[in-house]
């Protein structure tokens, strides 16, 4: 880094700290030609990631909807609100995982399922019956039906899962 001063091209650092943010480091530079002292800052750069709809629309992602649509799959089933947070935990963190921070919701949505599956059955089935794919499994519709009739309120979920989530 050039100095802030003479411009000279060389600088030391003579101190190096992190922040009370805990994000960033902050480093002390002292010039080797001038010997001025200068501070600069380094953080981790913050990308927003986006979500590709299936109709090719990009959208912010964003955290609070994600939320929503688990709440709504995992309504009135024994899955916690902590456990739907750590859900949103990891779908985040797999989302940054990925080389490109353009991620199809079909990406997002497939973690949430694999998730759900972990933690409970009808929240499971739920939130994948959404998806088109999951009807087309074999075996998997004919045992997830005995337990869609016997929530009346599937339908209307599947809803506001699709409302709240997909698009
Ligand atoms: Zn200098």
């Amino acid at each position: 880094m050039i100095c802030l001063f003479c411009k000279y091209h060389d600088t030391d650092v003579v101190e190096t700290r992190p922040c009370d943010d805990g994000i960033s480091i902050r480093r002390r530079r002292q010039c080797s030609k001038c010997h001025k002292r200068f501070t600069t800052y380094e953080r981790v750069e913050q990308v927003p990631l986006v979500v590709i709809k299936k109709d090719a629309r990009r959208e912010r992602f964003s955290r609070e909807k994600l939320m929503s649509g688990i709440l709504k799959a995992i309504e009135k089933t024994s899955v916690s609100l902590e456990q739907a947070d750590a859900i949103a935990d990891v779908v985040e963190i797999e989302m940054k995982q990925q080389e490109t921070t353009e991620i199809p919701s079909k990406f997002v949505g497939e973690i949430v399922a694999r998730e759900l599956k972990n933690v409970d059955k009808i929240a499971y089935i739920r939130f994948a019956s959404v998806f088109k794919r999951f009807c087309r499994r074999r075996g998997l519709r004919k045992r997830s039906s005995k337990i869609i009739i016997n929530s009346q309120s599937h339908y209307a979920t599947v809803r506001n899962i699709r409302k709240s989530f997909f698009r």
